[in-house]
């Protein structure tokens, strides 16, 4: 293995690795164009026609394509009438939309620790936050591994919860014979580039409830309609509106919806190709002492999004910045997801204080998110695989 690698021979990897990336073919420029030559650039009929997609793709009744993810949870925690002394019980491994939009609607965020093999949301830490203000929990499907849904759905029925799942890592996912979309009370999507499929900027909420349906499209657009079944007045002037509640403007655009419809014509191959980089990774991985993955819920039929690595520091001589170093001087280049949400600034002065997850504190302290995205090929992969390799072997302490 040699310990020339930060200095000296060539990289494991002739070209830098990213650790995500968009894949967009003829098919996807084709669909955006056909969109930019039509009369609709937003409230199309591209707009529809996706909903109907996801719709069908998830067997969800309903779905709403919105701005972006982030609109999509805010839109879900609206519907699920989050409001101030309101407790949303959610994960703090994971991005921080995930409890901003509690946040939003003048709601408070309550971090439940995960389970130590998996890194999901622990149903037990969940059950343990739980107080006479609880409305809702918003389990992650963190990486793209489904949440442990099944239990979690049963702590929110037992318990009058509202379940809403941030499915923005877990398009395509599969749990216990369901597609994520249908099995939470809400699923939010995102359609950011560095997901599954991409639009740009987008994101969908879907649900079987047809009150949260019609709620999240006025939502989507002002609060105002032209729908008289709506009105809160009768009128008979021409071209007459009303605001019935107060909402954004988080639409999409026709042709980021036209895009992401593309997209998902391919979402089987994706699918297939992020399964095969996992199941490499993970085969590889699994023979090195120094290192843990994420064990996986045999439930969920996972499209991950993400590979994230756990270092296991006492059995190495680096820290973790070290290690990230020499992955990055093999042209391999390593993110972070994620920082425990409540470490922010933001939230430290909200009162929110370190010690109060701490299984998940120990985890981020050790994991580094290695490249997984359709652009790899096998020689990458094994490049990626080489590279852990050689590094964690240089710094693993004697036996
Ligand atoms: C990406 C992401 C979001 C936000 O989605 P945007 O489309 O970027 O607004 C929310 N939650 C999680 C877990 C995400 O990874």
């Amino acid at each position: 293995m040699g310990n020339a690698f930060i200095l000296g021979n060539s990289p494991t990897s002739p070209v830098r690795l990213e650790y995500g990336k968009q894949y967009i073919d003829q098919d996807d420029i084709n669909a955006v164009i056909r969109v930019l030559q039509s009369p609709f650039l937003t409230c199309g009929p591209e707009v529809e026609a996706l909903e109907k997609k996801l719709c069908e793709l998830t067997g969800a009744k309903y779905a709403v394509v919105i701005a972006n993810g982030t609109a999509a949870l805010h839109a879900a925690c609206i519907a699920a009438e989050i409001g101030p002394g309101d407790e949303v019980i959610t994960t703090p491994i994971t991005f921080a939309a995930s409890a901003n939009c509690v946040l939003y609607c003048s709601g408070t965020p309550v971090f439940a620790d995960i389970d130590a093999d998996n890194w999901s949301i622990s149903p037990a830490s969940i059950e343990a936050r739980i107080t006479k203000n609880t409305k809702a929990v918003i389990a992650v499907d963190y990486t793209g591994q489904a949440a442990r849904l099944d239990t979690i759905r049963e702590i929110c029925r037992r318990n009058h919860l509202i379940f809403i799942e941030d499915a923005a890592h877990s398009l395509g996912t599969v749990y216990d014979g369901v597609p994520v979309g249908a099995y939470a009370d809400l699923t939010t999507f995102s359609f950011h580039p560095v997901k599954t499929v991409t639009g740009g900027e987008g994101g969908a909420i879907l649900t079987n409830n047809e009150a949260y349906y019609k709620k999240m499209l006025l939502f989507r657009s002002h609060g105002i309609t032209r729908d008289p079944a709506l009105w809160q007045h009768t009128s008979n002037e021409v071209l007459y509106q009303e605001q019935v509640l107060l909402g954004y403007n988080y639409r999409i655009t026709d042709f980021q919806s036209a895009l992401i419809s593309s997209q998902l014509n391919k979402l089987p191959r994706f699918a297939r190709r992020r399964k095969e980089i996992v199941s490499r990774y993970d085969k590889a991985f699994s023979q090195l002492a120094q290192v843990k993955i994420q064990k996986k819920l045999p439930l969920s039929d996972s499209v991950r999004h993400l590979y994230v690595l756990r270092f296991c520091l006492s059995e190495l001589t680096a820290t973790r910045a070290e290690i990230r170093k020499a992955l990055l001087a093999e042209n391999i280049s390593c993110n972070l997801h994620y920082i425990p949400v409540y470490y922010h600034p933001y939230y430290t002065h909200l009162g929110y204080e370190k010690g109060i997850c701490p299984v998940a504190e120990a985890l981020y302290e050790e994991i580094l998110t290695l490249p997984l995205h359709v652009c790899l090929s096998d020689e990458d992969v094994q490049n990626v695989i080489d590279a852990v390799f050689k590094v964690v072997s240089y710094y693993a302490k004697p036996v």
